[in-house]
């Protein structure tokens, strides 16, 4: 069957990929530890599934919604950054979405003519790439190093800069090295974008999740001028359990998310009862979110020394998210494996622990570790990849 060039280029979601993987291998009765996924274990707090059973009987769902999203909801977003970063949008500077995947699918769609540039920092979540290339733009990837804890610098974004950059996307708390960028470095590269008409792309959706008094900033709540250069990504999956829910959004000028509006009319809006759940999650009492946050503190603080003590495993402590991103290049090495990438199916096949291999980021020496599961299993798997590696040494 013909499939066209532009699919043709677009590489598979290594980490749906090999998450999908790793279910194959538990039906047919493997015992394997993943720490693959990106989602929280927990189950979506029970007002939120509550509130979206009330809706299907009050008869709110039943028929199309505004394509934006249901006022109420925009509301609520509008009203929570209000409260939690200081910045205040009109309701229609939001666009609800399914999922903050789809969000940044419209956008790219909405502002990037072909061979426009986006400047990409590696490493990078998977789809940013991809999602650039299906819009017809290149993506431009700016290398960090984990001495400068995985982030760029305003001259490493200059050395990159041409006519033809059009956006930057900027992902903090990030996937997948769980780094926070400061108020004073998001002020920088803020206000170069601004001098140079680069629209900020902030993927803020692991923003409640930061760790052992870390905090992240909104880089739209700097100054005005930041924000009117910015669109604002987030949405509920992460903070509230709701990856099944498929409720993002996307915040800020209004041209913009009036033609993403449009792009959404011809493509897709969001599920009406996902709408309503993610309205509970809002306006709800926020402690379930918290409570969560505390649990992944925990679990990173067990987890980390216990990966940090395995021999061959370089890794930086992550600010926030819930992955811990480690360089395998040694522990390879030591195995015989001649890459990460089959160090890390060898780990899956004999360790039976399965993470995802760095290269989808962009960064092939490493592995990105998640730690959405309970202590002991971590403990488990720690022990599992320890073993496995002495035993090849
Ligand atoms: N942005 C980043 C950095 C992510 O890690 C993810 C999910 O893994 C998303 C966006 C997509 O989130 P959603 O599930 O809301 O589409």
């Amino acid at each position: 069957m013909k499939i066209s060039d532009r699919m043709l280029q677009v590489e598979e979601s290594p980490t749906l990929g090999t998450s999908n993987k790793v279910k194959e291998l538990k039906a047919q009765g493997m015992d394997i530890i993943s720490l693959t996924v990106g989602e929280p274990d927990f189950q979506t707090p029970q007002h939120i599934r509550d509130a979206a059973i009330k809706a299907i009987q009050d008869n709110k769902v039943n028929h199309y919604v505004a394509t934006p999203g249901i006022l109420p909801l925009r509301e609520a977003i509008v009203a929570y950054h209000e409260t939690h970063d200081g910045i205040t949008y009109e309701t229609n500077e939001v666009i609800v979405t399914t999922g903050a995947k789809d969000a940044l699918y419209g956008l790219f769609q909405t502002i990037l003519n072909p061979e426009d540039e986006v400047i990409i920092p590696a490493p990078y979540w998977v789809s940013y790439t991809e999602q650039v290339k299906l819009a017809g733009g290149i993506a431009v990837i700016v290398d960090s190093k984990s001495e400068n804890e995985f982030k760029v610098s305003v001259a490493d974004l200059e050395a990159k800069r041409t006519g033809k950059t059009t956006a930057i996307i900027l992902n903090s708390p990030n996937n997948p090295t769980g780094t926070i960028y400061s108020q004073d470095e998001l002020e920088a590269i803020g206000n170069w974008a601004v001098e140079h008409n680069i629209l900020i792309v902030s993927d803020e959706i692991y923003y409640n999740l930061c760790y052992n008094g870390n905090e992240a900033v909104s880089v739209a709540s700097i100054s005005e001028e930041i924000k009117n250069q910015t669109i604002v990504i987030n949405g509920v999956s992460k903070s509230y359990a709701m990856t099944g829910w498929r409720i993002g959004y996307a915040m800020g000028n209004k041209e913009i998310i009036s033609k993403m509006t449009e792009f959404a009319g011809h493509s897709a809006n969001p599920a009406a009862v996902s709408q309503y759940a993610a309205l509970a999650a809002l306006k709800g009492p926020q402690s379930v979110s918290e409570e969560m946050q505390q649990i992944f503190e925990k679990r990173l603080n067990h987890f980390y020394p216990l990966l940090e003590k395995i021999p061959g495993f370089k890794l930086v402590r992550p600010r926030g998210a819930f992955y811990i991103f480690v360089n395998a290049k040694e522990a390879a090495e030591m195995t015989g494996y001649s890459s990460v990438t089959e160090f890390s199916l060898a780990l899956i096949e004999e360790a039976k622990v399965a993470v995802i291999s760095g290269d989808g980021f962009g960064f092939p020496d490493y592995v990105r570790i998640s730690y959405t599961l309970n202590e002991e299993t971590l403990t488990e798997a720690a022990t599992r990849i320890e073993d496995f590696i002495a035993k090849k040494a």
